[in-house]
């Protein structure tokens, strides 16, 4: 889960393709990113990382 500075829980909005071309394999190892908002200020993140395990 995502927080916010704020401390507001940050919402996955939209997660980036991978890119074409990649097989099963490489998308298991691909690091896809994602635009997070936060439902209490309001504020968007790009570029968070959504695979990861932080
Ligand atoms: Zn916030």
């Amino acid at each position: 889960m995502f927080l916010c500075e704020c401390g507001g829980v940050l919402l996955v909005k939209n997660i980036y393709a991978y890119p074409s071309g990649l097989t099963a394999l490489e998308k298991l190892n691909y690091q896809r990113n994602c635009t997070v908002e936060c439902v209490q200020c309001g504020k968007k993140k790009e570029n968070q990382s959504f695979d990861s395990e932080e």
